[in-house]
């Protein structure tokens, strides 16, 4: 029996104009790759109710796509914040605070470490162009850059050890003060957090990262949450 895993799904719309539950099929393959089957969770259940999803998984996996509503950290809407789906929000808050109560695996990808920074208490740049201009352009579909990784941490494992690799970036937020039993372990040249970890290694297993590995087919971070799950 391959371990079943959360997935959360968020909502687009038809051509026809008609929302629906919508979830990149990368996701799908990169699980189901890494042998694990993934049971998608829409982001717009009841938040009283989403978490009992997850009795019926072994881990959660945090999607990319809208920005969080700033109110969630208490701060006034930037001019330039995007799409917010605060629907989302609440349903990705329950499942995260679900999955933590049962002390179970969460990978959280793009948006997803956002909205984890954001439920463990921390704060984030609602748009990095304009809040924290640098060196680093991390928004375009094909854009690329260089991050730092933290010895000895999950994300250094995944990238065989090495202490400097390149991601693909398409994020226009970014973590900005770190939440409670969070501890960055990448960064971008600009300094910019591009993975978490737990900072407690009593806690479950949790590695949030700001790119998207499921595009760029970087299959050792879905194996190791794999391996966590298992
Ligand atoms: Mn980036």
């Amino acid at each position: 029996m391959r371990p079943v895993v959360a997935v959360t799904a968020p909502t687009g719309r038809s051509d026809a104009g008609r929302e629906r539950v919508a979830l990149n099929v990368a996701y799908v393959h990169a699980l189901e790759r890494a042998g694990l089957l993934p049971l998608v969770v829409p982001t717009i259940l009841d938040p009283a109710h989403a978490g009992d999803a997850l009795p019926a998984a072994r881990g959660l996996v945090l999607t990319g796509g809208e920005d969080v509503d700033p109110a969630r950290y208490h701060a006034a809407p930037h001019p330039k914040l995007g799409a917010i789906d605060p629907r989302r929000d609440a349903g990705e808050l329950a499942l995260i605070a679900a999955a933590r109560a049962r002390r179970m695996p969460i990978l959280a990808i793009c948006r997803g470490i956002q909205i984890l920074n954001v439920g463990a208490g921390g704060t984030l740049y609602q748009d990095l162009p304009s809040e924290r201009p640098g060196p680093v352009d991390h928004r375009g579909e094909a854009t690329r850059h260089g991050i730092r990784i933290e010895s000895g941490s999950v994300a250094a494992q995944v990238f065989g050890g090495a202490a400097n690799a390149t991601v693909n970036s398409r994020h226009h937020q970014a973590v900005k003060e770190l939440g409670a039993g969070l501890r960055a372990t990448a960064w971008a040249d600009d300094g910019v957090i591009e993975a978490a970890e737990r900072a407690d290694s009593g806690d479950p297993w949790l590695v949030a990262v700001q790119w998207h590995p499921e595009d760029l087919d970087e299959q050792a971070l879905f194996r190791a949450f794999a391996d966590a799950v298992r």
